[in-house]
């Protein structure tokens, strides 16, 4: 599944071949995602100028200047960028087609969307009410702390809860909590300061490592057959449930959590 690293990657990735061009054509072969497709997409795109390409938690937003293009990549999305009249293979859903450049949406299961919001992006309602980018300042042990006061909750849902903080997948929830020495299960509400602290430094870690991990796939996003914006990571616990903790050599526990896989050391994490 596209985390924010690889979200990240894809939006640095595509940025700097599609930024300034002109929208030709839109091509919408499955119009059936997560919601559908705008049908006035077209209308609304064709002729206008891409301004730039960010991101919001997993969201990449194209801005232009009447409005942003929001595209979530779901379960199985891709973009990349494809020359004019490449012929489309199994799963290639939508063609926003740039001057000398097509950027081609790949889906197998559908789970992605496309939303047009006009004016401020922040505005959308699936951007409205989001936490804030765990890479950024604002984010921090602190922020953390005063959120968990009084939750019930257990520490890695509440870690993965958009409205704390954004882009904490699954694996990287996984990750910080083994770094920082926390017990999945815990609850967030008995998380000390200092606790906080650790977490918010090991989820930053996390998710910049593997951004600069996907750096190194960034050619990727033009030409060839390959998927773009999944990378391989050197994980200590995710995947690893049974397998020995690299602390303590004790088998790591797998339990689901929230649906969830949930993977830890019985003996590191406390
Ligand atoms: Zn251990």
């Amino acid at each position: 599944m596209p985390e924010l690293p690889e979200v990240e990657t894809t939006c640095r990735g595509i940025a700097p071949h599609i930024t300034g061009r002109k929208v030709k054509a839109i091509v919408v072969r499955q119009p059936s995602l997560r919601w559908p497709v705008p049908a006035d997409l077209p209308a609304l795109l064709v002729g206008r100028k891409l301004h730039g390409v960010s991101r919001r938690g997993k969201y990449l937003l194209l801005g232009f200047s009447e409005g942003s293009l929001l595209i979530h990549l779901g379960m199985s999305g891709s973009l990349r960028l494809v020359a004019p009249g490449a012929p489309p293979q199994l799963h290639d859903h939508i063609d926003i087609a740039f001057s000398g450049r097509v950027l081609r949406y790949h889906d197998p299961r559908r789970f992605g969307s496309m939303h047009w919001q006009p004016g401020d992006p922040a505005e959308h309602f699936l951007l409205a009410s989001l936490g804030p980018e765990p890479l950024e300042p604002l984010f921090d042990g602190e922020w953390l702390f005063q959120r968990s006061r009084k939750r019930q909750q257990a520490v890695k849902p509440f870690l993965m809860d958009s409205k704390v903080v954004v882009g904490v997948g699954n694996i990287y929830a996984n990750e910080a909590l083994f770094m920082a020495g926390i017990k999945p299960i815990r609850k967030a509400g008995s998380l000390t300061r200092n606790n906080c602290l650790a977490l918010a430094e090991h989820i930053k870690f996390v998710l910049q490592r593997s951004i600069d991990q996907g750096g190194t796939t960034l050619r990727d996003f033009v030409g060839g057959d390959g998927k773009p914006g999944y990378f391989k990571q050197q994980l200590l616990v995710y995947g690893r449930g049974g397998e020995p903790c690299t602390v303590c050599a004790l088998p790591l526990k797998e339990i689901r959590l929230g649906q969830r896989t949930t993977v830890y050391c019985t003996r590191c994490q406390r």
